[in-house]
């Protein structure tokens, strides 16, 4: 291990923000873009990612670990301790010092502070708490803060770092116990769920005592207004859930972890299958209450034996990420669950079709369904027809019965949806209801799409010295 201790603050922010890109609790998910501009920027690979805030805005964060050094060894990790890399540790004052430059120079709106672990998981939550307690209390600090929940880390500490973050995570790291056995020994499934049980008791704890109420849980049901940017009693549901108003409230009163907790998997270090990952996920969303679960794309950094080889020298499978985000967006917003999605005779999904289509595909005796008269969640269920688009129909057909121009216009993906959907009783074209035909027609259009996530370089590290207007990729439709 190579630990220099001289280090100037910006060579310390280059090694920590790299090592930090590998973790996709935010929206970037870890490739590298070149820089191109001049003078600073020129030099640094600064991280910064996107996240969404608790208002259900996107904004820019300074991703950054505390510490690359680390006392364990996980197989996938580029930090493990018997990885010969170059180490660096900040001090708190130190991601004080970038976080409020690069947040009055406009970089940023926010920190995303991550940690190898350093000592011992009391030592490194205790660092992590130190700093956002220096950022908030004694700098006063408004902006957003989605801290790391430490696995092992005493019960205290968490509770102590809640009330200064706007959101925490605890990575799952792999969505088995017996996978995190064989490459991430050092930890343990109770030792990751127990901090995630104890930042949802705390939230719930939190919101009661503000008088705040939230859906237990953030999927949709049968009766749950699905509206996006609907007034939702004291707070509002977005597109990324529901979000209650914090900034106001919060300074009068202190809220625990307002913007709630997330967590992480690695995908494709291990051999789960999109249905286990997926019921996984389901399984989190309802019993932890969890704001978002994140997947991330397995890259194989350590060339490491037990670890599988990147397929044929593909790279990363992004696409495969991307379904999972896909499915991830059906079950909190449509009303799927994973095992309409996925089962254990078909455990994957078809790469090559969405999971909305891939359902729709395979659930023929439900369509077409008539736009003039199917309910919402109907609606919402047919390929190429999101919540928006939903929502239009159902308002817009109490005026006027509608046909295809009409709800091109109101954003429906008509070049999806035609298979599956009648306007008064007509289809656009003549169509044959088989699986194979509809399949091979979609195929064609879901060719561009997947050409566009293989190559599109959204899935990226952004620097603090590019632009800001990254992409996020789109699922809900
Ligand atoms: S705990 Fe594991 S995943 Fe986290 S930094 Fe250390 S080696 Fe990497």
């Amino acid at each position: 291990m190579i630990i220099q201790q001289d280090m100037d603050l910006m060579k310390k922010l280059t090694i920590l923000s790299d090592a930090a890109k590998y973790d996709a609790a935010c929206t970037s998910s870890g490739v590298d873009k070149k820089n191109n501009g001049a003078g600073l920027g020129n030099a640094k690979a600064c991280g910064i990612c996107h996240s969404f805030s608790a208002d259900g805005r996107c904004i820019s964060l300074l991703k950054i670990l505390f510490t690359n050094e680390c006392i364990y060894n996980c197989r996938y990790c580029v930090n493990r301790s018997s990885n010969d890399v170059l180490r660096a540790t900040f001090t708190p004052e130190e991601v004080y010092r970038l976080t409020i430059e690069f947040y009055r120079r406009n970089y940023i709106e926010g920190l995303f502070l991550s940690s190898g672990i350093i000592v011992s998981p009391d030592e490194t939550m205790k660092r992590l708490t130190e700093t956002v307690m220096l950022l908030r209390t004694k700098y006063h600090f408004g902006g957003y803060i989605h801290l790391k929940g430490i696995p092992g880390a005493s019960q205290s500490l968490i509770e102590t770092a809640g009330w200064y973050a706007d959101r925490m995570s605890v990575n799952l790291e792999l969505p088995t116990a017996d996978g995190l056995k064989t490459l991430a020994p050092h930890k343990s499934r109770k030792n990751i769920l127990t901090p995630m049980r104890q930042l949802q008791r705390g939230i719930h704890a939190s919101q009661l005592a503000l008088g705040i109420q939230e859906p237990s849980h953030g999927l949709l049901s049968e009766n749950a207004p699905v509206q996006t940017g609907l007034s939702h009693g004291t707070g509002v549901l977005s597109a990324s859930g529901y979000q209650p108003p914090q900034r106001s409230l919060q300074r009068q009163q202190p809220r625990f972890v307002p913007a709630g907790q997330s967590t992480q998997m690695i995908i494709g270090a291990t051999k789960e299958t999109d249905y286990h990952i997926v019921t996984v996920a389901e399984a989190l969303y309802h019993n932890y209450d969890l704001k978002r679960v994140f997947y991330s794309a397995f890259v194989n950094v350590n060339h490491d034996e037990a670890l599988p080889a990147q397929p044929d020298g593909k790279g990363v499978p992004l696409l495969r990420e991307h379904r999972l985000y896909q499915a991830d967006w059906l079950m909190r917003f449509y009303g799927f669950h994973s095992g309409e999605l996925l089962s254990e005779e078909k455990p994957n999904f078809n790469v090559l079709l969405d999971p909305k289509c891939d359902w729709a595909i395979r659930h023929l005796e439900q369509f077409p369904v008539e736009i003039n008269r199917a309910d919402y969640y109907t609606l919402l269920r047919v390929p190429g027809i999101g919540v928006r688009s939903a929502q239009r129909i159902v308002k817009a057909r109490r005026s006027a019965r509608l046909d295809f121009k009409d709800i091109k216009k109101m954003g429906v993906v008509l070049k999806r949806a035609l298979y599956f959907i009648t306007c008064s009783g007509r289809t656009l074209y003549p169509i044959r209801m088989n699986e194979d035909f509809i399949t091979n027609r979609i195929i064609g259009v879901e060719a561009l799409n997947r050409y566009q996530i293989e190559h599109h370089d959204s899935y990226r590290q952004l620097s603090l010295f590019d632009d800001f207007h990254m992409d996020t990729p789109s699922s809900d439709k």
